[in-house]
């Protein structure tokens, strides 16, 4: 399957700040990129897979089956060692529906403490972001990438850039938390990043054909 250029790209979330991201990601490419909103598509696509490759899935197949066109969606989240990898897809609803990032983040300091009062030994504070972007052409043909990021959950937050966990997300690597790197060098080593240019690269290929 290969791409004209007249065809068009729909970036399936109603998140502007990552169709921004996206927007200028994909600047290079052949085709028209174009949003939820500029279509008026309101349906909002119940995340009830149990990993970030389903939910990624169920939302490019349902927004591509709605546009009839070729649909970029991605899911992503934290996974914590000593929590056996959650709060995972739960991330954004850890603290419950609709909570925000300060409940989520007030949450898992509190578990890990919790966890270091029960044993005998510090709980182990490695994590890693993970990225899944899924491609679904309007046949129902599907591709996905995938790319996490590792590091540790620290107790205090640090930085105010970013979103979600990053305060609490250190990269030992680059001796600073995930929310004290501007959004450009972020963008450079993050599971987001890193998944959305293997997509890109995906997509490029299919345009060659
Ligand atoms: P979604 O992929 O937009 O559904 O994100 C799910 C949730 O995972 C977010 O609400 C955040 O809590 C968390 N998350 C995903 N990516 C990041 C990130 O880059 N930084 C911090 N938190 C993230």
């Amino acid at each position: 399957m290969s791409f004209n250029n007249q065809q068009k790209l729909l970036i399936a979330t109603h998140n502007a700040g990552k169709i921004r991201e996206y927007r200028t990601l994909l600047a290079e490419l052949p085709f028209e990129v174009v949003s939820l909103a500029e279509l008026g598509i309101t349906l909002d696509v119940d995340e009830t897979g149990v990993t970030f490759a389903e939910n990624a899935r169920l939302k490019a197949q349902a927004y591509a089956a709605l546009a009839h066109m070729w649909t970029w969606a991605d899911d992503s989240g934290l996974e914590v060692d000593a929590l056996d990898g959650r709060p995972g897809v739960y991330s954004a609803r850890f603290a419950g529906a609709k909570a925000s990032d300060a409940a989520n983040n007030a949450k898992l300091i509190a578990e890990l403490h919790q966890l270091a009062q029960q044993g005998n030994e510090a709980p182990s504070r490695r994590a890693r972001f993970r990225c899944v972007v899924a491609l679904a052409a309007p046949d129902g043909q599907i591709y996905t990438c995938e790319d996490s990021v590792e590091g540790e959950i620290v107790d205090e937050p640090r930085g105010d850039h970013g979103f979600g966990y990053d305060p609490h997300f250190y990269l030992p690597t680059m001796g600073c938390t995930m929310a004290q790197l501007p959004a450009e060098t972020k963008n450079t080593i993050s599971h987001r990043g890193k998944a959305a240019r293997q997509a890109e690269k995906l997509l490029r290929t299919l345009v060659a054909g």
